[in-house]
């Protein structure tokens, strides 16, 4: 069956009920705007014949599309020994729960990053870049219903005026925010996912036990700091980055304990308690980044080193390309 899907989106901000996904490149520019957190879960494989979330009506997948959804995996996540799938390992923006709504939402709807570079996971809502392009017919049917749950009657199985169209002929009509997405994804993975990948997996961290047992759909939350260690090896420059983007974490995690404690909600005790200890996890990262000096620079290729300040936004020269770890195109 050829499909065609399109989107015609209002800006009412009802689909930005929680902070995004980001990548830490994302993370360092919004520095003001979003908590960051590492968040871990469990991917599972999806099988021939498997229907997608609460997409019942929709028709099985076919051996293409469980194949492609594996090598995409397998691109993006880690292997989980053992467990079976593989271990999300991602970022994004704290959930404080204070307003149940993302922090960069405005008052009138609109994202209040739109000009200053919205987040690539927002840019590609309602798409989803963790599956591959030939599952994006699934993904939209699954999320027609459960945005049309919360009054959003955006998404559309057909063409119409004024809609983006988002499938043409069961194909993804324009694929650069998905690509975007997962090159930031593929791109981190050498800058720091996968060096906390390897930090979760040391028996002594006490989580392998845990992670096996994470069911579909739980996320562990983490602070960043794991995340900036392993950025900070790579020169002083990135170091000291690091230093300042947890100086402005640690200010908006204390402004947001402020205000979930003058809201005298009970509910939000949990919230503050993982803040604060959060914030007491940044500042002892802060004083072991600065006493690693210079040992934090040990050896990485310079190329590697100026791709990577380069990457964060740290580069002089606002032009350098990031080629030293280029990702590969996924699809
Ligand atoms: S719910 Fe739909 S219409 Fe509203 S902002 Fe999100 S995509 Fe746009
Ligand atoms: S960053 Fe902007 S588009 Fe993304 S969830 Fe927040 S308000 Fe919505």
């Amino acid at each position: 069956m050829v499909e065609n899907w399109s989107l015609a989106c209002n800006a009412c901000g009802k689909c930005c009920n929680s902070p995004p996904a980001l990548s830490l490149r994302e993370l360092f520019r919004h520095r003001e705007r979003f908590i960051g957190c590492i968040a871990v879960s469990r991917v599972f494989p999806l099988r021939t014949g498997a229907r997608l979330g609460a997409d019942a009506s929709g028709r099985p997948l076919d051996a293409d599309e469980a194949a492609a959804s594996e090598a995409l995996a397998h691109t993006l996540f880690h292997r989980l020994d053992g467990a079976g799938g593989w271990l999300s390992v991602t970022l994004q923006g704290y959930d404080d729960r204070l307003s149940g709504r993302c922090p960069a939402l405005a008052a009138d709807g609109r994202c209040t990053l739109h000009d200053a570079g919205k987040p690539d996971r927002c840019e590609a809502v309602p798409l989803d870049p963790l599956l591959p392009d030939r599952l994006q017919p699934h993904v939209l049917r699954d999320r027609r219903e459960s945005m049309q749950s919360f009054g959003a009657v955006c998404i559309r199985p057909n063409f119409s005026d004024g809609a983006t169209p988002l499938i043409r002929g069961g194909r993804v009509a324009d694929t650069t925010a998905l690509e975007r997405s997962r090159h930031a994804l593929v791109y981190e993975r050498n800058v720091w996912r996968d060096a906390v990948f390897a930090s979760l997996c040391e028996p002594s961290s006490g989580l392998p036990s845990r992670l096996a047992m994470l069911a579909p759909g739980v996320y562990l939350t983490l602070p960043i700091v794991p995340a900036l260690f392993a950025v900070a090896r790579f020169s002083a420059r990135c170091r000291e980055a690091c230093i300042e983007l947890l100086d402005s974490q640690i200010a908006l995690i204390d402004a947001r304990v402020a205000e979930a404690i003058a809201k005298r909600r009970l509910d939000l005790r949990p919230v503050t308690r993982e803040l604060r200890g959060f914030a007491e996890v940044c500042e002892r990262a802060k004083s072991a980044l600065r006493s690693m000096g210079d040992r934090s620079q040990h050896g990485e290729d310079p190329k590697i080193t100026a791709d990577v300040e380069a990457w964060l936004g740290l580069a002089d020269d606002a032009g350098f390309k990031t080629v030293a770890l280029a990702a590969e195109t996924v699809h």
